[in-house]
């Protein structure tokens, strides 16, 4: 290392900026939010710097720098666009003994400002040492993907244990690992959710039972998580966090390797999916094995495809976590509407075709055929989940029910995957399509005007994109 890296405690000392542009705003502002007394030194100020010193209070001046600015500095910044200003300051600032940083001369700089991802006070701060800040920039925002929005709350809240902690539990090995399981564990995901006050009994409730040297019974809680639609990419941070930190997850046919893959290593997993034709899991099964799981202590991942309340029956399933008093949350994912229709280039709605978008099952629960009279709605696309192999007897009760039979129509097979295949054709013709074209599951139906404009916006190159089986 050539520097040493710290973070400085500049409260209420004096920070000096020279120089009244772009470059000396941003060190401004952030010695600003660090709580220094920030003076800018500069004969005029751009509209940003000058809104700067408005709302964060700064002082502004526009007199010669001197050696009384500079002493009694904790800091001081040249930058300026007048080279010979920024080596006046520079000299001036080693004469009183200053720590200053020149800005784009690393020569002249005594120490160097990172890149900075701030969490709400938890901070990351990277450098190259001045050799390349655009990669540490690039790399800040790899760590942007990684920590969690709500890191911040989650260290305040674990400030405002500290010393209880520390009086309870003495041992330092036991107080480390008493850390790190809650910030890996349901205190830290109730605080993620927001739900602070049982994050305060939670956090009371194991301190008791570890200064007591007892473990207690571990508290076991299951995770509702959506997938998505299949490609791994649009997970959400708190899906990915989750999957990472689960001891056992059970997982449906809609779910890939690519996203099983990113499960923890050694999570138990179990299948417990479900084909039209073929239950492998009886629905009161799979909640019953929720409720055990969660009872011998254990933390489960309830993965699902596309978003747990829309058509994954993830309401029965907590429904049953409630009665017995479970903890439980549940994340939403991507629904396959959402994304079979970006990745196929069909906007759902469009001022020109569509202002309101129904989804609805082609086989519900009770093997009722869609309300077409109440769903055929000018200016409405309808998407239907699970039609695949009702879709002749859809087509024809859409055409029955008094539908446009030159209506235009989708089907997207295995939306958003590298093989996803994207059909068009009208409401009519769409079964015959299917038919010659082999579509499997899964597979999800577009009815609507919008699909006319599939031709111009697809952008994804699934497996036909080359060859699209165009509306005739
Ligand atoms: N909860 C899921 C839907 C489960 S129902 C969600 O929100 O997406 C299962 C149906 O979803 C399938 O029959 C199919 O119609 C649709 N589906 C799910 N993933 C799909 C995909 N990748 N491509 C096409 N259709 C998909």
């Amino acid at each position: 290392m050539d520097l040493l890296p710290l973070f400085m405690a500049v409260k209420s000392r004096r920070v000096l900026v020279v120089g009244g542009g772009k470059a000396a705003a941003r060190k401004a502002e952030l010695a600003s939010r660090a709580g220094a007394a920030v003076t800018i030194l500069a004969p005029d100020i751009s509209d940003d710097m000058a809104k700067l010193v408005a709302e964060r209070g700064l002082t502004y001046a526009t007199h010669e720098v001197a050696r009384e600015d500079l002493d009694g500095c904790a800091l001081a910044f040249g930058a300026s666009e007048d080279e010979d200003l920024n080596e006046r300051v520079h000299a001036l600032a080693e004469a009183c003994g200053v720590p200053v940083n020149i800005v784009d001369r690393p020569e002249l700089c005594q120490f160097i400002m990172p890149a900075i991802l701030d969490r709400d006070g938890v901070v990351v701060a990277v450098s190259s040492g001045g050799d390349a800040p655009l990669l540490t920039r690039m790399m800040k925002a790899r760590f942007e993907t990684l920590v969690p929005a709500a890191y911040g709350r989650l260290a305040r809240f674990a400030g405002n244990w500290r010393e209880r902690v520390g009086a309870a539990i003495t041992d330092g090995d036991l107080r480390r690992r008493f850390w790190e399981d809650m910030f890996e564990g349901t205190v830290a995901e109730l605080v993620f959710a927001g739900r602070d006050s049982e994050a305060e009994h939670a956090m009371q409730a194991q301190l008791e039972a570890v200064s007591r040297g007892a473990d207690g019974p571990p508290r076991g809680e299951v995770w509702l998580v959506g997938a998505g639609p299949g490609d791994p990419d649009l997970l959400t941070f708190r899906a990915l966090r989750l999957m990472q930190q689960a001891e056992v997850v059970l997982y449906d046919r809609l779910i890939g390797d690519g996203i099983l893959n990113l499960v923890r290593r050694d999570a138990e997993r179990i299948y417990v999916g479900k084909s039209p034709q073929n239950h492998t899991m009886r629905q009161e099964d799979i909640s019953a094995l929720l409720v055990r799981l969660a009872k011998e202590g254990k933390r489960v991942l309830r993965l699902k495809g596309g978003d747990p309340f829309i058509f994954g029956r993830g309401g029965e399933e907590i429904e049953a976590l409630a009665a017995e008093g479970i903890p439980f949350q549940v994340v939403p994912g991507v629904t396959a509407a959402s994304g079979c229709a970006a990745y196929a280039g069909i906007p759902l709605t469009h001022r020109d075709h569509a202002h309101a978008c129904v989804f609805v099952t082609g086989h519900g629960s009770d093997e009722q055929a869609p309300d077409w009279k109440a769903l055929i709605q000018p200016g409405q696309t309808i998407v239907v989940y699970m039609g695949l192999s009702a879709l002749p007897e859809l087509s024809a009760g859409y055409i029955a029910a008094g539908g446009d039979p030159d209506m235009p129509a989708a089907i997207v097979e295995k939306g958003t995957r590298p093989d996803q295949r994207v059909i068009t054709g009208t409401i009519s013709d769409l079964p015959a399509r299917k038919e010659t074209a082999r579509l499997g599951q899964p597979s999800l139906i577009i009815i609507g005007s919008v699909v006319t404009l599939q031709g111009e916006l697809a952008w994804f190159d699934g497996a036909d994109a080359k060859e699209p089986v165009g509306i005739a």
